[in-house]
């Protein structure tokens, strides 16, 4: 099946507004089944519109069109469609109606330009827009499906998941295939060992594909999986996720995509045991992710962000002569830090960051990019000094949080 995507708009054609429709169809479209062979983009321009729907209607079974379909001049997808379907607009009903009761449920009169909205290519099958103005339409030209939909993002997704969805299955249907995804995540590996680790897998499940996905500082491990019968589909799709577990080990976290954060939030709930922090050189970032994690209230107890060695000292009780002695970057610093945060709120586990992330502030002993992490559990602590250089300061902190978790999680 051929199946194309379209996005209309000036301010897209120019880069002005970046063109996030698109991804999100062919993501959505994917979900179905059904690949999209091509996007394009085409300007507030009558003749390059009419011109590239011609061309869409004389090659694909099926389009997603985005945009201009409001009441402004620029909005030329209604009038295009019209054009190069070789018909006349006319008043829709339906259409009408969107636009009356958009101004009556806001108590305000109908903007005459708005009447434009009321009209349709003769044919088409008004599809009701319930968050704005602009209703979209269904059109078949040359035999080809297209689906007008506006194109401010939020309106164009709610019509597509109420809509469009239940239109595409049931008018594509015969000709979709069964597609699946799963999303392996992974922290530790880099991205060619990993691709190594995976060699052999192709030719090995039919219908699934492998894709790595670098999500800095995780790699994702993407399973795309097609096939004419479900569980045929479904039983290639386990197979395929099991011989990738096996190879990728322990440095696998998920094998349902999940954030590190979440995982760790689903063991520490699942022991009842809690968490806290203190973080130096990732400035809150830990406790952040944590925080993302729906009820994490459940796990995680505290977190001090002890940027200065006075805060180290004064809050955590960190010794001032280990600091003096070794320095706020050091094992035996961290170790204290997370045995102080501990302590002070009476959580199970802590961890605790002190790194240098750059550009400055390292020197030949503590070049930029080492990271000292504590941990403390219930039966020991321990800390451990990393060196994991990456591009700039944020990444480096993403990369020290996430070693930090990291570290939690392997204790487990
Ligand atoms: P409405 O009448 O509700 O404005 P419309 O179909 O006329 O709907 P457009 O005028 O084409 O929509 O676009 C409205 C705004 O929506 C644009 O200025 C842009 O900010 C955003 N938008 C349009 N298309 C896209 C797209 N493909 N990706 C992201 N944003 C988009």
């Amino acid at each position: 099946m051929i199946a194309e995507i379209l996005s209309t708009g000036d301010e897209l054609r120019s880069g002005a507004v970046q063109d996030t429709n698109a991804g999100y169809i062919a993501r959505k479209l994917e979900e179905q089944g059904i690949s999209a062979t091509r996007h394009q983009c085409v300007g507030d321009d009558a003749e390059g519109l009419v011109s590239v729907l011609a061309e869409i209607a004389g090659r694909a079974d099926m389009a997603v069109v985005t945009g201009g379909l409001g009441p402004t001049r620029d909005d030329l997808t209604t009038a295009a469609a019209a054009r190069a379907a070789g018909v006349e607009l006319a008043l829709d009903q339906e259409a009408e109606e969107i636009v009356k009761n958009y101004f009556k449920s806001r108590n305000r009169p109908m903007n005459p330009a708005n009447r434009k909205q009321a009209f349709l290519p003769l044919g088409a099958v008004c599809l009701p827009n319930p968050v704005g103005t602009a209703a979209g339409f269904r059109l078949k030209i040359d035999g080809c499906r297209l689906w007008f939909l506006p194109g401010v993002p939020v309106e164009m997704k709610r019509m597509r998941h109420e809509t469009v969805l239940g239109q595409v299955t049931q008018c594509m249907g015969r000709e979709r295939s069964h597609y699946k995804t799963r999303t392996l995540s992974t922290f530790g590996l880099p991205e060619s060992v990993a691709d190594e680790m995976l060699a052999g897998f192709s030719g090995r499940f039919e219908g699934i594909r492998l894709g790595l996905r670098a999500h800095f500082p995780e790699i994702h491990v993407k399973h795309y999986g097609r096939g004419d019968a479900e569980k045929g589909l479904s039983n290639s799709m386990q197979a395929a996720v099991a011989w990738v577990s096996e190879r990728l080990g322990d440095n696998l976290y998920s094998t349902e995509g999940e954030s590190m954060a979440s995982v760790l939030g689903k063991r520490l709930m699942h022991r009842k045991a809690t968490l806290s922090v203190a973080e130096s050189c990732t400035g809150g970032l830990i406790s952040d992710w944590l925080t993302n994690v729906p009820g994490s209230s459940n796990f995680f107890r505290y977190a001090a962000v002890t940027y200065s060695n006075e805060a180290k000292i004064k809050m955590l009780r960190v010794s001032p002569a280990t600091i003096r002695d070794n320095g706020a970057v050091h094992e035996k610093t961290v170790l204290e830090m997370a045995e102080g945060v501990k302590a002070l709120c009476g959580s199970d586990y802590a961890v605790a960051t002190s790194g240098v992330a750059g550009p400055d502030g390292g020197t030949p002993e503590k070049p930029v990019g080492t990271v000292c992490i504590g941990l403390a559990t219930p039966r020991y602590s321990k800390s451990k000094r990393y060196y994991l250089q990456s591009a700039d300061r944020e990444m480096n902190k993403r990369i020290f949080a996430m070693k930090a978790l990291d570290m939690l999680r392997r204790t487990f």
